[in-house]
C-alpha cells in the first residue's frame, strides 16, 4: 500500500497515489451533460423525473446532490474507504453520528477532545437519553475498564487539543473491538487524510471538521465522515437525509476545490512547522514546545509509527506570566490573533482566554492549559518571514533576555 521511501524526519511514507486521486477520484468529465472538467455547483434543488419515482440518481437536494456527491468520492478515495458523507459542519457530522445510538446507551469520549464535542455530548447528548463518560484513552487499559455492555460508541481525537496527546489508534481498536459492536470513531481533523487513516488501523469512522486542513482555506464550515462499513454507509446515509444537516452545493464545491492541493499544503504545512517549532525550541524565551514531530514529544515514536508527517498545530509555553503571552500576541505581524486552524494562513490563540475559556479553571489545570500556553496554527507563508515574526515578537515580551521572572 506505502511506498519504500520514507518522509521526512522518519515518519511513515505517504499514502500511494493521494495527488492523482485527489485531483482525479469523483471528477470524470463524462458525468456531467458538457463533460466539465471542473465540477459545476449543481444548485437545483429539485431534479424532473422520467415518470413517478424515476430519475437519473437524484430527486431532492437535500437527500443526494451532485456536487456533493463528486466531493464525496473524492473523500472516500484520499480516506482510503468505501464511503464519504458531507455534513453542514463538524458538529453537524458528529451529531449525525451520534443518532446511530439509542436512549440508555454509553458513549465513551476522550476526556481532552475539541470544546464543542465535549459541549454536544455533555449538555445535548446526556439530555436525550445518552450516557457519557470521559475516559483518558490514551491509556487503553482506563479505555478497557470503562466499557460496559451499554458502549455502543467510542470517539477519540487524535492528536488533542491544545496538548497534542496522541492516541494509539491500532491499541484502541483492538480495545474496542474485543467487546462486540462498539463503533470506534476517530476525529481526524489536525492530521487529514494526509497524514493519516484512521480506518486502516481499525477505526470504524473517520470523521473531519473540513472547516481545517480539508478545505484549508478558512471560508467553508463543514463536516465529513468516511466508512467502510456497507450497514454503517447506509444507516448514516439515511441519517444524512433525515436529520437534513447537509452541506450547501457551493460550499461542497469548494471544498472539492480545496482537496486538489491538500498533498501541497500538508508538506508545507509540516516543513514550516517542523521549522517553527525547533525555532521555539532552542529559543531562550520559551519553557517548552509540543510538537509530535520533535524528539521531545513524548509520544514522537508512535507519530512516526502511525502518521505520514505533523500538520502546523504547535502548541508553546512562553516564559513568564499572562502578561509576556499578550505582550507576544499584540507584537506579532504574519500570525493572526484568531480561533480555528489549518488554513494557509498563520494564525495564533491563547487557549486559556480564547477556544477554552469554557473549561473551568481547575479543569484547565489539570489539562495544563496555563495562561502562557499558545497554540499557532502554523500557515503557507514563507519560513524565513515566519520565523522573524516570532523572533521579534518574543523579543518585545521579554527585551532583556530569556532570563525573566
Ligand atoms: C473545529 C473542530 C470541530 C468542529 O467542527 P466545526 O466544523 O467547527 O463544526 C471538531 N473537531 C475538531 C478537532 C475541530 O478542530
Amino acid at each position: 500500500m506505502q511506498k519504500k521511501d520514507a518522509s521526512p524526519h522518519g515518519f511513515l511514507p505517504s499514502f500511494q497515489h493521494f495527488a492523482t486521486q485527489a485531483i482525479h477520484a469523483g471528477q470524470e468529465p463524462e458525468q456531467w451533460n458538457f463533460q466539465d472538467v471542473v465540477p459545476p455547483i449543481s444548485l437545483s434543488t429539485t431534479f424532473k423525473q422520467v415518470a413517478p419515482g424515476q430519475h437519473l440518481g437524484f430527486e431532492y437536494s437535500r437527500a443526494g446532490n451532485p456536487t456533493r456527491k463528486c466531493l464525496e468520492k473524492a473523500v472516500a478515495a484520499l480516506d482510503g474507504a468505501k464511503y464519504s458523507l458531507a455534513f453542514a459542519s463538524g458538529l453537524a457530522a458528529t451529531l449525525t453520528i451520534t443518532h446511530l445510538l439509542k436512549a440508555g446507551d454509553q458513549i465513551i469520549c476522550m476526556d481532552d477532545v475539541y470544546g464543542g464535542t465535549n459541549r454536544y455530548f455533555r449538555k445535548v447528548a446526556a439530555e436525550f437519553g445518552l450516557k457519557i463518560s470521559f475516559v483518558d484513552c490514551t491509556k487503553t487499559k482506563l479505555l478497557e475498564a470503562a466499557i460496559t455492555p451499554e458502549t455502543k460508541l467510542v470517539w477519540i481525537e487524535t492528536p488533542t487539543n491544545p496538548n497534542l496527546k496522541l492516541i494509539d489508534i491500532e491499541a484502541c481498536a483492538h480495545t474496542v473491538h474485543k467487546h462486540g459492536d462498539i463503533i470506534l470513531v476517530v476525529d481526524n481533523t489536525f492530521m487529514s487524510a494526509y497524514f493519516q487513516r484512521p480506518l486502516a488501523l481499525g477505526a470504524d469512522i473517520c470523521m473531519y471538521s473540513a472547516t481545517k486542513y480539508m478545505n484549508g482555506h478558512s471560508d467553508v464550515v463543514m463536516g465529513l465522515v468516511s466508512v467502510n462499513s456497507e450497514d454503517l454507509h447506509n444507516r448514516l446515509r439515511f441519517l444524512q437525509n433525515a436529520l437534513g444537516a447537509v452541506p450547501s452545493p457551493m460550499d461542497c464545491y469548494l471544498c472539492n476545490r480545496g482537496l486538489k492541493t491538500l498533498q501541497i499544503r500538508m508538506e508545507k504545512h509540516f516543513k514550516n512547522g517542523m521549522a517553527v517549532a525547533q525555532f521555539l525550541e532552542s529559543n531562550p524565551r520559551v519553557e517548552k514546545v509540543i510538537y509530535p514531530g520533535l524528539p521531545s514529544h513524548p509520544q514522537h515514536e508512535l507519530a512516526k509509527r502511525q502518521c505520514t508527517g505533523c500538520p502546523g498545530m504547535i502548541t508553546f509555553i512562553i516564559k513568564g506570566s499572562l502578561q509576556h503571552a499578550e505582550t507576544f500576541l499584540k507584537n506579532l505581524k504574519l500570525f493572526t490573533l484568531a480561533e480555528s486552524l489549518g488554513g494557509y494562513e498563520s494564525l495564533v490563540e491563547l487557549p486559556a482566554i480564547m477556544t477554552h475559556a469554557s473549561v473551568p479553571k481547575n479543569d484547565r489545570d489539570i489539562l495544563g492549559i496555563s495562561d502562557t500556553l499558545i497554540r499557532l496554527s502554523v500557515g503557507l507563508e514563507d519560513e524565513k518571514d515566519l520565523l522573524e515574526d516570532l523572533d521579534q515578537a518574543l523579543k518585545a515580551a521579554h527585551p532583556s533576555s530569556g532570563n525573566c521572572n
